[in-house]
């Protein structure tokens, strides 16, 4: 991979053995010839298998004698990119130790300044225009180096060795300090301005590395209310920047997975159940366990935190609900302009906006729940070759991928593709990775539903062979896909919604399937959703769906909603106006939300289940205890649940755990059932259901016990942000096949 220090490490290790001959980047990988005494040699050989860069990924090293030929000096050899070749395009990374203690150092050029990076570190993907990676191929081009960053940029034995973002105070960016009408302040003056102004519990839009951050106090409730009212968010989690690893103790339980994550070089969010008495204002993640939290992971959000009162910010991303994140200067003047008070601005452009990634731990292994920041483009290794194929994804958290030689690359976390603004960001984003991965798909692969605006995009597209892959069934063949398993398994994909192929809404799915196709074994038993979308946030209607379909009396949940708007629900399911039948799991833990009074209007999507699996968590019951259920005819009927779920109302906490662990113990039955006719033991979860880890838990437990090889998701995520593999394999298995 370009960009990860790993030519002048090499170069640097040849020198200190004494050796001669040349380092070259290829397709192939690195090439590196080396002269000298064997001896020499044997240390060099032992010194780069023990300690590589950190960024670097060595998959395999081969050796091979060859005659002397006379290098006179160890050189790095220029690498070029041919037309058609894959070049791997490095993620942004963290700021390393040794540029910490840089601009740490009163003594250093780079004292205080925030734009500090090295061949280790720095920006990468957001500020790349084209390939090959070099400066004046970079936003960076227009900072012409001064003598003494071009003389680090041009001495092999520096560590800032081609370094494209090099810079100093001298001949960098620099940050300034705006209000909304004029600059305030710049440079150092800037940083220490903006710390007083977030103490004294300010808004500020602070750009950074992929868009901007909206940031203030986590530990102030009134500047969080505001934050929530301008930014039209009433209670979705916001994640929070905490000065060091102490600081999130305080809030968090912390295991050595979340640590290690935490720390990583790509600095996720990491999603970590919170400590009871945390200082952190509730108004960070009313009503759920967890808080996502990450470190500081640019030289800026560090000098933000050197000398000033607080450990820990609110830091969400620059936009409204739903619009892309806002990376250009113009562009927040004009659309943060009502979010921010102040806004702390930079002058080195952002050439892709890349949003945080989210992760989550579970087994001791990171989960990814948003791939992006630290992550895209890094591609994802699939073992077997690949045609050239853009899949689309699909249309909520949309990620879509294209796919060339052995490779899977994920583009960075979309949005919703719900409006313009994203749809364009979409398009935009597709033309450039195209470019820089040198592909051209001969085949475009697209999620069923007739709506989407990625199907849309994928059917307007000409010269490409389209194929559509149902939704339950992308989604099993990206864990598949990212677990290298051919042949069949049982995949139980759970989730809001998917367009099935009867029409309907499927989401709570049994299949048998491999690449080449699907057979839906069971799924659970069709109730019939009033008012599409707006069921969606009404959480009460699925209560009142489930409810009817149980044929339990309803008056409980009427005497708390609004009794015209109960009426005509009532009405529409009886009558089937404006319903759409679903089995999707979402819905039924909506239901569940509701009748137990947790949750009967959502603002976010997934609000009810987050809220009960908190409640599942707290409550702790051991796994046996829950509800009956029943399967008859392929459809896994819960109408006896719900009766249940309807006796414990008054016991949410009860109630959600039992419903848990009745779903994870139907699991376990329905897939011995297919295993018993299908000889099957390999089992795919998969669904943003599965971002639920109380239900993941207790499920992988349940059928790790029934003797089940179970395969779950890690470095792609479970919800829609991983459609686009699966989709991708799926297509790729019908064109090969042809
Ligand atoms: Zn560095
Ligand atoms: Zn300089």
């Amino acid at each position: 991979m370009q960009g990860v220090g790993f030519r002048p490490w090499v170069h640097q290790l040849a020198h200190a053995h004494m050796l001669s001959g040349y380092v070259l980047n290829s397709t192939l990988g690195v090439t590196i010839e080396i002269e000298g005494s064997e001896e020499d040699q044997l240390r060099f050989l032992s010194d780069f298998h023990s300690h590589p860069p950190l960024l670097a990924v060595i998959d395999e090293v081969h050796e091979e004698i060859l005659e002397p030929i006379g290098h006179a000096a160890f050189e790095i050899r220029e690498s070029r990119a041919a037309p058609g070749e894959f070049v791997l395009i490095p993620p942004d990374i963290a700021v390393c130790e040794d540029c910490l203690a840089d601009f740490r150092d009163p003594s250093n050029r780079r004292w205080g300044y925030p734009f500090t990076n090295c061949t280790h570190c720095g920006p990468r993907y957001t500020i790349i225009q084209d390939i090959p990676y070099d400066r004046r191929l970079t936003t960076m081009s227009e900072f012409r180096m001064c003598p003494a960053c071009d003389a680090e940029y041009h001495d092999p034995s520096d560590r800032r060795f081609h370094a494209q973002p090099n810079a100093c105070p001298e001949c960098g960016p620099w940050v300034e300090l705006w209000d909304r009408e004029r600059c305030l302040s710049s440079r150092s003056e800037a940083i220490r301005e903006t710390q007083r102004r977030l103490e004294a519990g300010r808004i500020v839009a602070i750009k950074g590395l992929g868009g901007f951050h909206l940031a203030c106090l986590a530990s102030n409730e009134d500047s969080m209310r505001l934050l929530r009212e301008r930014k039209r968010r009433s209670d979705k989690p916001f994640a929070v920047m905490a000065r060091d690893l102490s600081a999130i103790e305080a809030m968090c339980c912390l295991s050595d997975a979340d640590r290690a994550a935490l720390t990583s070089v790509r600095r996720p969010i990491v999603l970590l159940p919170r400590r009871e008495a945390s200082h952190v204002a509730a108004q960070v993640a009313p009503g759920i366990g967890w808080i996502g939290v990450m470190l500081p992971y640019t030289p800026l959000h560090h000098l933000l935190f050197d000398g000033a009162a607080f450990d820990a910010l609110v830091m969400t991303s620059g936009n409204l609900s739903e619009e892309p994140i806002a990376s250009r200067n113009e562009e927040v003047a004009m659309r943060l302009h009502t979010l921010a008070d102040d806004f702390l601005l930079h002058n080195r452009k952002i050439q892709t906006r890349v949003d945080d990634s989210v992760v989550r731990t579970f087994e001791g292994r990171e989960r990814t729940l948003r791939r992006s920041r630290g992550y895209a483009p890094h591609p994802i290794e699939l073992g077997v070759p690949v045609q050239q194929i853009l899949a689309c994804g699909g249309e909520l958290k949309n990620v879509f991928c294209l796919t060339k030689t052995h490779y899977a690359v994920l583009s960075q976390h979309i949005g919703d593709l719900e409006n313009l603004e994203t749809l364009e960001v979409f398009e935009e984003t597709i033309q450039h990775m195209k470019r820089f991965f040198r592909i051209s798909p001969v085949g475009v692969a697209y999620d069923l539903h007739p709506r989407y605006l990625s199907t849309r995009f994928a059917l307007s597209l000409q010269g490409v062979e389209k194929i559509g892959v149902q939704h339950h069934h992308a989604h099993i063949a990206s864990c598949m896909a990212e677990n290298h398993l051919e042949g069949r398994v049982i995949g139980v994909a759970f989730d809001g919604t998917g367009y099935g192929t009867d029409g309907k809404i499927w989401g709570g799915e049994f299949l048998v399937c491999d690449y080449a196709g699907f057979k839906r074994w069971a799924h659970f038993r069709y109730v019939p959703l009033a008012g599409g979308d707006t069921a969606v946030r009404q959480t009460w209607r699925s209560a009142l769906a489930y409810l009817q379909d149980a044929g339990v009396d309803t008056g409980f949940l009427a005497d708390q909603v609004s009794a015209d708007a109960f009426r005509l629900v009532q009405t529409m399911l009886t009558r089937g106006v404006n319903t759409v039948e679903t089995s999707s799991c979402g819905r039924l833990f909506d239901a569940v939300a509701a009748v137990t009074g947790v949750r009967l209007e959502a603002n976010y999507e997934g609000q009810g289940a987050m809220e009960l699996e908190a409640l599942a968590v707290r409550a702790a019951l051991p796994a046996d205890d829950a509800y009956p259920f029943d399967i008859a005819n392929g459809q896994l009927d819960f109408r006896e649940t719900m009766r249940g779920v309807v006796r414990d109302r008054g016991r949410p906490g009860i109630a959600s755990g039992r419903f848990h662990n009745t779903l994870a113990q139907a699991v376990a039955e329905i897939c011995s059932r297919i295993a018993a006719s299908e000889r099957i033991h390999r089992i795919c979860l998969s669904g943003g259901t599965f971002q639920n880890f109380h239900l993941l838990g207790r499920t992988v437990e349940r059928l790790r016990h029934a003797s089940f090889e179970v395969y779950l998701h890690s470095r792609v995520p479970p919800n829609d942000g991983g459609l686009c593999l699966g989709q991708a394999v799926v297509a790729n298995h019908q064109l090969t096949s042809k």
